[in-house]
């Protein structure tokens, strides 16, 4: 509660800071500029002779050129200000994140060691199941850091080769199901597609796992989700269905930016950095393949990767 009330109190300040920086800027700069403005129009328009008019357009040239660096100045400091939010958001959350699955796999692991759970049999498999799914998430979300570090540096690595894109969401699939339990969640999943994709496995498994870790953030107790992959075509779509809290309209096309969350008190209960979406989009576009999603709040959202069936560029 006091970390709470500390940390808002801190943005409150932060963002004070930079609205007195922004006004000071904007003082500093506007008036003089205003008055010179005036002065040269005078001049311009009163003056007698051509020593006068040059005079008044240099004035106002020299205001003009004022309001332009005043502008931009202006525009560097706010950028400045969301950026260092961000990162300040960013950190805030990830350790947020990873401090959730630590202190589970620390709890259950000091049970075993105090003997609590000998001669338990069924417990101990419930908690070494739990700890292998903590870890897991915490793989997942290292993953998600490292991998969006790569792209926003453009220095992803990519092993593409021509594959049954089926056996990568396999894997992936096999791996959502190690990080939720079986009685929180109806997953069901249907893998039809029969192409060939020339893809890079990590690349693709981080698309499914983001999409399918969301759709299990974002719904309620009753969890129904479904992957189909599937065959259409010159293409092949893998959707990510599920029947939770959805999406506004007006929210839809922010959802890919990097660090966006959409601010709700039911989704302010799901940890996350926003860098799920972005990562899903930004690997879709090194595979020229193209993300939509559909969504109703209150119902559910579905989101489709429509990859294009390669031809083997070895063979081209
Ligand atoms: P994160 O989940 O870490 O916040 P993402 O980039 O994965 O970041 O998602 C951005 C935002 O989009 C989320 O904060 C959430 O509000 C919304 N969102 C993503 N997937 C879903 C979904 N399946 N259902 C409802 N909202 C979603």
């Amino acid at each position: 509660m006091e970390g709470r009330v500390q940390s808002k109190i801190n943005k409150l300040r932060r963002s004070m800071s930079l609205t007195g920086a922004i006004v000071t800027t904007a003082v500093g700069i506007l008036l003089p500029v205003i008055l010179s403005t005036t002065v040269g129009i005078i001049a311009i328009a009163t003056g007698n002779g051509t020593e006068w008019t040059l005079f008044g357009v240099l004035v106002v040239s020299f205001a003009a050129a004022a309001i332009g660096g005043g502008v931009i100045v202006t525009v560097l400091l706010s950028k400045k200000h969301v950026i260092g939010r961000q990162q300040a958001d960013f950190l805030a959350n990830i350790t947020h994140e990873l401090r959730t699955p630590l202190t589970a796999i620390r709890m259950y692991a000091q049970t075993i060691e105090m003997g609590r759970l000998e001669g338990k049999p069924e417990l101990l498999e419930q908690a070494s199941k739990t700890i292998l799914r903590e870890t897991e998430w915490l793989e997942s979300m290292i993953d998600q850091v490292l991998t969006w570090r790569a792209a926003s540096r453009d220095m992803n690595i990519l092993d593409k080769k021509m594959k049954p894109i089926k056996e990568t969401v396999k894997h992936s699939v096999e791996r959502f199901k190690r990080m939720v339990p079986d009685d929180e969640v109806e997953f069901t999943y249907e893998l039809k597609s029969e192409s060939t994709i020339y893809h890079d496995e990590r690349a693709v498994h981080s698309i499914v796992i983001n999409l399918l870790v969301n759709a299990y953030k974002y719904t309620g107790t009753l969890k129904k989700i479904t992957l189909k992959l599937f065959d259409e075509g010159d293409n092949t779509l893998l959707t990510v269905k599920d029947n939770g809290i959805g999406i506004h309209e007006s929210e839809l096309h922010k959802i890919f930016d990097p660090f966006y969350r959409v601010d709700s008190r039911l989704r302010s209960k799901a940890s996350g950095a926003g860098l799920g979406l972005a990562i899903v989009k930004h690997n879709a576009v090194l595979h020229d393949a193209e993300v939509s999603v559909k969504s109703e709040e209150n119902a559910g959202t579905e989101f489709t990767v429509s990859f294009i069936k390669s031809i083997n560029p070895e063979k081209k």
